[in-house]
């Protein structure tokens, strides 16, 4: 029988689970400190639950806790992880130092199977869901590494977060938890490449975190060719879902646009993209695509990247030109795990 993951039950989750064992209610908050505030992973370092109840536990569940396979440090501080999971499949996390704080990119799924066309993380398809815990284990296991508070989270590393729906909510109540490392919604974006249905769900939801549409293009013939997803999800669905979140949640959305040099790049493409979403308040991310093995992209140069983002801001649209953190080791994501699978010879 395989052991489940104790580090992926949130507060309420953990509470059900010790009233099942005959425990008592304390337990469950006693227990969900020791994981999320103390960031043990063991469980022999609860020392104050009874040894019978670990005995228990250690019988039937693990403790989400990555092992550090490969570790980058880029010139500019941002760092990058591959993690080694319990099964012994890897995932990618990435820190970066911004003037606010230190934020952590964290993967959601092994591998990926929106099949979008630049990314590294999607080509060999989805391997498996990850566990809420095994989310939150990245941030443990990086934070204990740099021995600096994670204060920002980025739902961006591999995987689609809508694609893991209820363990990624899952995740979001035990990493914001003020019984765990209390990270505020606000200090968190989730990513996404644009399920529609799932997005009206998040919506529902009303969390206060930044929802990010990963747009990169205008029209559905351009989207499409990038994108698979588009097909299921044409541009106007997915706009209309972005303007129903905002209604339901009073959050606007922010876009991501990845520019591909001769693909979404012209001025053309520019006017179109803030006809599209004028009046949203929305925020455009424009950064060059980083080129991966097995991709005719290349990326669009830096001084037509800026002359992108000065149209659309004399369009009304807020635009900004991200900095390439990491460029220097690999850091967009997907690329260790295929460097990795191949020198393996795995998926
Ligand atoms: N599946 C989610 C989150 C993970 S990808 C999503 O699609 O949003 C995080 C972001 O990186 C997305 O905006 C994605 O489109 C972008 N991305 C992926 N590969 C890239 C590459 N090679 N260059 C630039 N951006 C890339």
């Amino acid at each position: 029988m395989s052991k489940n993951c104790i580090s992926s039950y949130t507060l309420e989750g953990l509470t059900a689970l010790m009233k099942e064992l005959g425990q008592p209610a304390f337990r469950a908050k006693q227990i969900f400190h020791w994981l999320h505030q103390k960031l043990v992973t063991e469980f022999s370092a609860m020392t104050d639950q009874p040894k019978a109840l670990l005995a228990k536990l250690e019988e039937g569940y693990y403790i989400a806790a990555p092992a550090i396979a490969r570790r980058q440090q880029s010139k500019d501080g941002t760092v990058k992880y591959l993690f080694a999971l319990a099964d012994g499949n890897c995932i990618e996390t990435v820190i970066m130092r911004y003037h606010y704080g230190v934020t952590a990119c964290v993967s959601t799924q092994v591998g990926c199977r929106m099949g979008c066309r630049f990314c590294a993380s999607t080509q060999a398809g989805r391997v498996r869901n990850l566990e809420a815990g095994e989310i939150a284990a990245q941030i443990y296991a990086a934070q204990k590494d740099i021995g600096e508070r994670i204060s920002h989270i980025v739902l961006m590393g591999i995987g689609e977060p809508l694609d893991n729906f209820d363990n990624v909510m899952d995740f979001l109540s035990i990493i914001s938890s003020p019984d765990g490392v209390n990270i505020g919604m606000r200090n968190i974006s989730l990513s996404t490449c644009g399920v529609v249905p799932m997005i009206d769900k998040l919506a529902e939801k009303k969390l206060q975190l930044t929802l990010s549409i990963s747009l990169h293009a205008p029209n559905d013939e351009m989207r499409s060719k990038m994108m698979p997803v588009n097909d299921a999800y044409p541009v106007a669905q997915l706009i209309a879902a972005c303007r129903r979140y905002q209604e339901t949640t009073g959050r606007r959305v922010s876009f991501e646009y990845s520019m591909v040099r001769g693909v979404n790049d012209s001025p053309a493409t520019a006017k179109e993209l803030a006809a599209l979403i004028r009046g949203m308040g929305a925020h455009v991310n424009l950064i060059p695509i980083n080129p991966v093995d097995g991709s005719s992209y290349s990326a669009t140069d830096a001084e037509n990247v800026k002359r992108f983002q000065s149209l659309l801001t004399d369009l009304g649209v807020n635009a900004t030109v991200r900095r390439r953190l990491g460029s220097d080791i690999s850091a967009s994501c997907g690329q260790l795990r295929r460097e990795e699978a191949a020198k393996e010879g795995r998926k």
